[in-house]
């Protein structure tokens, strides 16, 4: 797009381009080698019936931790991760150590019935992906139902039939659903009448708005009875204080993450939050 505003700017606004695709260039060459070098991890953060305060599960979160940069965020590296194709390198990343660190729950004695992972569109168009999948699990040893995958749409579905093959395919393993970021993106109604998930997570943005104006409590309310007339479950995300999830209780949703029960961290860091004989220390 051309900016018709004058010479200098539009220089400028070249130049802002330039600059943009060569951060996303290095960024991406900087990204293949952290897969292999050791600077990616995986932090986990709870998932609580909202009812009676017990666990339901963890979602497990991707981090980069840059030794130059610092942390990138998520929303940056998965997204150069999409465009680059190495999201299917990142996605086998987290999920070995997502089985990794069931074995090491489980030997401990620390009970965690599940870990939702989150899984790109586009990783679902590798044909070989299920199947990859499912060894994986299998050579583990772990319950596929221990397993579950938030789906994100951060673009429109390119090839819904394909996808939708390989979802079916997916709950056939045994792998639960669940749809990431309910009410944003590129999510609509039909979806919950197309797609084989019993679970909405509903985004962040409506939690946090509900504090601050009636428009977002009443969409959140709308959502939370719209899955129940569906008999689907709801998550929320983004939940921050205790008023928020006492609302989103009295709701009738059924389970709350966010800060207020506790912020991602790291598995060794979670073993110690669940264990009632040690400190949690943060
Ligand atoms: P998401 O799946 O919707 O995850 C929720 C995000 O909200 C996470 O950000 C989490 O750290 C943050 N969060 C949790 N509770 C609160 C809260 O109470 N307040 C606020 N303000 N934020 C909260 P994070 O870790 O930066 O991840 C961002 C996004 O990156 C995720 O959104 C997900 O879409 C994507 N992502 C993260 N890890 C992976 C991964 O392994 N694979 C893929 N494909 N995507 C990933
Ligand atoms: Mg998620
Ligand atoms: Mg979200
Ligand atoms: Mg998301």
């Amino acid at each position: 797009a051309v900016k018709e505003t004058g010479k200098a700017d539009f220089r400028f606004y070249e130049e802002g381009m330039l600059e943009q695709a060569r951060e996303r260039l290095a960024l991406t060459v900087e990204l293949r080698e952290a897969l292999q070098g050791g600077e990616l991890a995986v932090e986990y953060q709870p998932k609580r019936n909202l009812r009676d305060g017990t666990l339901a599960g963890v979602e497990a979160l991707a981090r980069w931790r840059h030794p130059s940069r610092g942390d990138v965020p998520p929303t940056v590296f998965v997204a150069i991760a999409e465009r680059s194709g190495l999201i299917h390198a990142l996605g086998e990343y987290v999920l070995r150590e997502v089985l990794g660190q069931l074995k090491t729950w489980d030997a401990a004695g620390i009970q965690v019935d599940y870990v939702a992972i989150n899984l790109s569109m586009q990783e679902l168009t590798r044909p070989a992906f299920v199947d990859t999948l499912h060894r994986a699990v299998r050579s583990y040893g772990v319950d596929p139902m221990r397993i579950r995958f938030e789906l994100t749409e951060s673009t429109a579905m390119r090839q819904p039939e394909e996808t939708m093959r390989q979802l079916v395919k997916l709950r056939s393993h045994g792998f639960d659903l669940l749809i990431d970021d309910f009410g944003a993106g590129y999510w609509n109604l039909s979806h919950l009448r197309e797609l084989p998930v019993g679970t909405i997570k509903i985004d962040q943005s409506f939690v946090r708005g509900s504090t601050l104006n009636l428009a977002d409590r009443e969409i959140t309310e709308a959502i939370v009875g719209l899955a129940k007339k569906l008999n689907m479950r709801t998550i929320a995300e983004g939940v921050e204080t205790e008023a928020q999830a006492h609302w989103l209780r009295d709701l009738g949703c059924d389970i709350g993450q966010g800060y207020f029960f506790a912020r991602p961290m790291t598995g060794a860091a979670f073993s110690r939050y669940l264990d009632p004989t040690v400190a949690y220390a943060g």
